[in-house]
């Protein structure tokens, strides 16, 4: 079932569940060691030991250098399906996956996955302002969803998916790959621990150098808004994890320099955010590169991570020295802790509340931005 509205905070919940800290990932697993099944294993959702079928949906870039790949590695799924568009992309894939013609759909064929016993999640992962639909159209179907972030290009479209889940019984996980991540875990520990002292101040920022202006990443219809939608909901995410808690007050400023390329969404947005001691001052943009990371001020001393948000080389620092673990693979982290909690009928850390969560934020610090008033987002219910 999707998760209830009461879930415990983020800290509680890292506290009750030793698996999720760094320090309980051994090296072994975050190389593969334990993560690694046989590949003998049939799978079915029932069976602990075998592994859930996942089927992509969307064979972008993400599916293909990030997914598919983590997807060779994970011990609790495999992949088992695809739906795309582009008839060369299926015949692709299905010979170097060696996919059965069976599970591979287009967008129209894509309800018939309901028949298919070989798949058991769908993973979403089309541009923004599509997932909801094929969340959607997947929980229809009978099928547990994992979908990218962000989770939706609204705040009603996150209420739509999480009901849809909710009334067909199955789980919903947003792809907040990080909250898996080693070097993440450990500051969540530090700032839960108080090993710095209290908090009093976070920055955190992410952003790049946008290319191609035709993109689907400019276009407001497809991508819901521009890096805060994309990238800067990573800073937003670090600063939820690290403070613990919910903004209460956020106000927002937006600069643009090229009016033209960026037409439909922002170039870049600094917003401020509060929860209760706790300030954070944050940056996103598509006009520059090198803001990556997030460093959080405590009473007595400082930590964070940059590079924090890459798929690896992820880097730690602090006022006490180095912050140094494994680099891990995030999408074989994230797959199979939710094929787990498919599997064992838990909890997923990372459930679609957690994804509406962002949106009234992001919803938030848009107003804010436009109306150039500190704004107060719609509380979580
Ligand atoms: P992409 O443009 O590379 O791929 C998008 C896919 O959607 C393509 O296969 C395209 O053919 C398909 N598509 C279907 N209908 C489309 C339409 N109307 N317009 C454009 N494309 C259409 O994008 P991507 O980088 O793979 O991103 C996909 C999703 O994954 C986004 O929601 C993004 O935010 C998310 N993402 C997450 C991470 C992460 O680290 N978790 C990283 C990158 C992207």
């Amino acid at each position: 079932m999707t998760e209830k509205k009461s879930l415990p905070n983020r800290r509680s919940f890292l506290e009750t569940s030793g698996k999720f800290s760094a320090g309980a990932m051994t090296a072994g697993m975050i190389a593969g060691g334990l993560f690694t099944g046989s590949s003998a294993m049939a799978h079915t959702a029932r069976d602990p030991k075998k592994k859930l079928g996942v089927a992509l949906v969307g064979l972008g870039s993400l599916s293909t250098k990030q997914i598919a790949p983590a997807l060779q590695k994970t011990a609790h799924c495999r992949l088992a399906g695809i739906v795309s568009g582009t008839p060369e992309k299926r015949k692709k894939w299905a010979t170097q996956y060696d996919l059965p013609e069976s599970s591979i759909y287009d967008y129209e064929s894509f309800d018939k996955i309901a028949d298919n016993g070989d798949i058991d999640i769908v993973y979403v992962v089309l541009p923004n302002s599509m997932h909801a639909e094929y969340t959607i159209r997947a929980a229809k179907a009978g099928k547990h969803v994992f979908c990218e972030k962000p989770m939706a290009t609204s705040s009603e479209d996150c209420r739509k998916m999480i009901n849809a889940c909710r009334e067909a019984g199955k789980k919903l996980g947003i792809g907040y790959r990080c909250q898996f991540e080693p070097h993440h875990l450990e500051c969540m520990k530090l700032a839960a621990d108080k090993t710095f002292g209290d908090l009093k101040h976070i920055t955190a920022g992410f952003g790049f150098k946008s290319g191609d202006p035709k993109q689907w990443r400019l276009n407001k219809e497809l991508a819901g808004g521009g890096p805060l939608m994309d990238v800067g909901i990573y800073a937003l995410q670090a600063y939820r994890y690290l403070a613990d808690g919910e903004p209460e007050a956020i106000s927002a400023m937006e600069i643009k320099t090229d009016p033209v390329k960026f037409a439909q969404v922002e170039e870049t947005l600094n917003w401020s955010m509060k929860i209760g001691k706790v300030s954070c001052s944050c940056q996103t943009s598509y006009g520059f590169n090198g803001i990556n990371g997030f460093h959080a001020y405590g009473t007595n001393g400082h930590f964070g991570l940059k590079p924090a948000f890459n798929y690896s080389g992820i880097k730690g620092t602090s006022s006490k020295g180095p912050i140094t673990f494994p680099q891990a693979d995030h999408f074989q982290l994230e797959l199979d802790d939710f094929a787990q909690c498919v599997k064992n009928d838990t909890p997923t850390k990372v459930p679609g509340e957690e994804g509406l969560r962002d949106m009234l934020i992001i919803e938030a610090i848009y107003k804010s931005a436009a109306t150039g008033k500190t704004v107060t987002p719609v509380a979580f219910q």
